[in-house]
């Protein structure tokens, strides 16, 4: 099973100085920064997403600046993305539409001849055709029935698109695999869908509309696609924004040949405790909450605070400072655990600090996280990592503040889940 990473520059600044919390002037983003597999030496992913939203274009503008989107388009994905090495051979670039981007307009703003043109400028491996989200999901509905018109207006206009994609994509060549999205409101409606791909042509479906859905939804919505898939010796799945990466091993058992997720970068700053992660003996991923020590004067919780005249900016820089210099004091052992423990919660209270909650709540919430980091802390997970973020970073990589440290400890978290995961497939 191939894990693919939805790519949306994630790339950090590899000279980044921790200390003066800054990166040199004359840094030039993207082209001095380093992507996942270019800091850690190897690639944690089998292949790439690269969303058409994210690259953007004239009309949509994405995340790219337009030289970025316009240099994607001349030079193709695998050079965009550095991975035009030979060891990145085999690596899988897979492009979608990125439908959650329109997913509020009543139909999709591309056109499956454009969509193929984006995908032959990209150079792709894989491209799915163009779908429209349905976010409705009934597991208790059979057949047909069930679903909003939106759902079935939605049902049709994938299918549709599907339909002409798959004809429009036979230009690209045997190099190119086309992939049929499927969208459905319950698990009948998915696997009528499935089973309209497969007699378009298709052999590679991707299960999309997963992105909200439970585990038990996800493998109701699956298991529907899967008996279908069956009937065809060589058909197979993708699983569409798999957000429950953590559980990718229950998925063996349908014909799942790839998934895509962004989950162990993001979590590395979205989640509210699971940070950072780390093999233990067990065969599982233990998991340690992050040092939140936010900058002072870009903090809108801290702003807020020091715009009311409830706290001063100057105290708030003291504090700041304390607990970045407890943290590396105690990396180094020259702070004991208490020490520092007093000094990241004293900074803490502040970026926790609601007007809407009384005192004795706010210490509560203390008083957890102090438990959190004390577990955080005393393991020491950092000194553990042999991965070169960790090697380079050391205890910087835990601390939870800006997007040097933040999506550092995310890549390092996509290199523990690619062993973990490696190791749970092979079992
Ligand atoms: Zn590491």
């Amino acid at each position: 099973m191939k894990f693919v990473f939805a790519d949306s520059m994630d790339y950090v600044d590899p000279n980044f100085d921790f200390i003066k919390d800054q990166t040199a002037a004359t840094r030039k983003p993207y082209w001095d920064d380093q992507y996942p597999h270019e800091i850690l030496g190897y690639a944690p992913y089998d292949g790439i997403l690269v969303s058409r939203a994210i690259v953007g274009d004239h009309r949509f503008p994405g995340k790219y600046t337009e030289a970025q989107s316009m240099r994607f388009r001349r030079v193709g994905a695998r050079k965009f993305l550095r991975l035009d090495g030979p060891k990145y051979a085999d690596m899988m670039l897979m492009g979608d539409c990125g439908a959650f981007s329109y997913s509020a307009m009543s139909a999709p703003p591309y056109t499956p001849e454009d969509t193929v043109e984006f995908y032959a400028d990209g150079g792709f491996t894989h491209g799915c055709s163009i779908d429209h989200i349905i976010f409705e999901f009934d597991p208790t509905v059979t057949g047909m029935d069930g679903g909003s018109d939106a759902a079935h207006d939605r049902f049709d206009i994938t299918l549709e698109l599907a339909e002409k994609f798959l004809r429009a994509s036979r230009g690209l060549g045997k190099s190119f695999t086309p992939i049929g999205v499927v969208q459905g409101w319950s698990p009948d409606s998915m696997a009528d869908a499935a089973h309209r791909l497969l007699a378009m042509g298709y052999r590679y479906l991707a299960v999309g509309g997963l992105v909200p859905l439970k585990t038990e939804a996800i493998h109701q919505a699956v298991a529907a696609v899967d008996a279908v898939v069956r009937c065809k010796p060589d058909a197979r799945m993708h699983l569409l924004g798999f957000a429950k990466a953590d559980a990718i091993s229950q998925f063996c058992r349908y014909r799942v040949a790839s998934f895509d997720t962004t989950s162990p970068l993001i979590r590395a700053f979205k989640d509210a405790r699971r940070n950072y992660y780390l093999r233990d003996g067990s065969r599982s991923i233990c998991y340690y909450t992050a040092i939140r020590i936010p900058q002072a004067h870009e903090n809108n919780a801290l702003k807020r605070q020091v715009k009311s005249g409830r706290l001063s900016q100057e105290n708030l820089a003291r504090m700041e400072a304390s607990a970045l210099t407890a943290l590396r004091d105690y990396s180094k052992g020259r702070l004991n655990l208490d020490a520092v423990l007093d000094a990241v919660v004293d900074y803490a209270r502040p970026v926790y600090w609601s007007p809407r909650e009384e005192e004795q709540a706010l210490d509560r919430r203390m008083d957890t996280l102090r438990e959190q980091y004390r577990n955080t802390l005393d393991a020491r997970p950092w000194e553990r990592c042999r991965c070169s973020v960790c090697a380079a970073s050391g205890v910087e990589v835990i601390v939870f503040r800006g997007s040097n440290r933040n999506k550092r400890r995310g890549i390092h978290n996509m290199g523990v889940f690619r062993e973990h995961l490696r190791e749970q497939l092979a079992s």
